[in-house]
């Protein structure tokens, strides 16, 4: 559902992707770790052409990202992607945040958006907080209504950049959850994350970014327990 083949990524003189080649299946959870500059939301940002690749060519969700006939409109709105800020429009009711980009994007009707939207709602577990603002629900809830307004898009594939990061602690399980039960089901997810017990227990595939390099790549259990190099070492010493 992935196909990246010899990405590199540069702005200015400093090169932050340097020679990714990536496949990732249908249904396939694969989770991205690595050191702080390494690359990982320059790389998931290049998924759905957010950045523009220096060099190398990228398939995604069905879509050619990088030929010259690309239409990255169609192509996101197969691609759902969460960012660690919940990027809700503060002025809108949770529900309009959901209902608006099928409405705008999809041309659902009014109510044809609405009904998708309290489906999505229900599904990651937000119920009566339709007219609420987003300013009036924790963290761990704005978070969960980022992740239903991708959902309601009917995405092929989900890209999360570090989805818990901006959240208290007792409110990242709640997100993980819901995560949890939307790989179960067989979405395709791609997900940086700092969360080693999350990536252990979902991911098929973790891999190592370092210096802009896909350094390791295995399941977890010997990408996270068993790590070849030094540097996957050093750094899951650091943060476990
Ligand atoms: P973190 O864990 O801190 O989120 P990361 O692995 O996601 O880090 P990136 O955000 O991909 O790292 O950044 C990698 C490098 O690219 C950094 O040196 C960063 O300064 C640089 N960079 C990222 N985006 C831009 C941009 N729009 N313009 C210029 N430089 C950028
Ligand atoms: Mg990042």
């Amino acid at each position: 559902l992935v196909h990246i083949e010899g990405l590199y990524k540069q702005f200015g003189d400093n090169e932050v992707l340097r020679g990714i080649d990536l496949d990732i299946a249908e249904g396939e959870v694969v989770c991205l770790i690595g050191p702080s500059g390494s690359g990982k939301s320059t790389l998931l940002r290049c998924v759905n052409l957010l950045e523009t690749p220096t060099e190398g060519t990228i398939a995604a969700a069905g879509h050619d990202m990088t030929g010259p006939d690309a239409d990255l409109d169609a192509a996101r709105r197969d691609i759902g992607m969460v960012f660690q800020h919940f990027n809700l429009f503060s002025h809108l009711s949770i529900l309009d945040n959901i209902a608006i980009a099928q409405r705008r994007v999809l041309h659902r009707s009014r109510s044809e958006a609405e009904a998708e939207a309290r489906r999505r709602l229900a599904e990651v577990g937000i119920e009566g907080k339709e007219q609420a603002r987003p300013s009036q629900l924790s963290g761990g809830q704005q978070q969960r209504v980022a992740i239903a307004r991708a959902l309601a898009m009917g995405p092929k594939l989900m890209l999360f950049d570090e989805p818990t990061s901006a959240l208290d602690p007792e409110l990242v399980g709640e997100v993980l959850s819901v995560m949890k039960g939307l790989a179960s089901e067989g979405m395709t997810m791609l997900v940086v994350t700092h969360e080693m017990a999350f990536a252990r227990e979902v991911a098929d595939r973790v891999l190592f970014l370092d210096g802009g390099v896909i350094v390791e790549s295995g399941p977890p259990a010997a990408v996270l327990s068993n790590p070849k190099t030094e540097r996957a070492r050093s750094f899951l010493h650091r943060i476990l």
